[in-house]
């Protein structure tokens, strides 16, 4: 029996005003941080950012897939990522359709770049809301995460076959999967989230130079070393 989908829809949300100036590159004490503190105080009444979770068991492992309650995923990473995993977690979550609906109504361009970064914010802390949540109620030990479409070796099309899994997200948490594959709104992320006994970020296999958002360095040899088939 599939078990239900977790909702979470009261993530709360504190947005670190020095830290985004910082990132942003507003000086203090000059117009511009007055506009943008503004702008923040404006957020906080649209911003509800939510996940859904759903506990999944891995039916099957092949050599460059693996079978989810009946699904099967073609991604010889993730394959090899969830060698000890028996149980996943298939993840969904998202700024808020409110949030991005504010965003969209910004006109001024610098609104608009510094909205979108608070829209950001929003996501990363809606994602460690969702990791701290499995490891507090499951305590599965170590987590890694992989994301449909951000390597390679995993197709942004296998995200159509996660949604299914994941459950009714536009009823429960407001995001719509287009045929595209994009996600609205675009400040949402959808994972696989599994135990494991090595760390693992996407980034490690990812050559992206300059990447403002990487959360480890790109390690040339991995693949090679640990993913490739012999
Ligand atoms: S380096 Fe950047 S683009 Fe590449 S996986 Fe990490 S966050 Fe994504």
């Amino acid at each position: 029996m599939m078990t239900q989908p977790i909702i979470l829809n009261e993530i709360p949300f504190e947005i670190d005003v020095d830290r985004l100036m910082k990132e942003l590159r507003i000086q203090k004490s000059r117009d511009l941080e007055t506009d943008f503190r503004a702008l923040c105080e404006e957020a906080y009444n649209h911003a509800h950012p939510k996940a859904m979770i759903r506990g999944a068991y891995i039916d099957e492992k092949g050599e460059d897939y693996v079978i989810i309650e009946g699904v099967k995923f073609k991604s010889r990473v993730l394959r090899i990522n969830l060698e000890v995993a028996e149980r996943v977690f298939l993840a969904c979550a998202t700024c808020g359709m409110e949030l991005y609906e504010w965003g969209q109504s910004q006109t001024d361009i610098f609104l608009q770049f510094w909205a979108d970064a608070i829209q950001d914010h929003a996501l990363q802390q809606a994602i460690e809301y969702v990791r701290s949540y499995i490891e507090k109620t499951f305590n599965p030990g170590k987590l890694g995460v992989q994301n449909p479409g951000s390597l390679k070796n995993w197709s942004i099309k296998e995200q159509q076959k996660l949604f299914d899994l994941i459950g009714d997200s536009e009823s429960s948490i407001n995001v719509k999967l287009l045929d595209s594959n994009i996600m609205v709104p675009t400040h949402s992320v959808s994972g696989i989230i599994f135990p494991t006994e090595i760390s693992f970020v996407n980034c490690l296999l990812c050559p992206r130079q300059n990447c403002p958002k990487r959360r480890a360095p790109f390690n040339r040899d991995l693949y090679k070393n640990h993913y490739e088939l012999n």
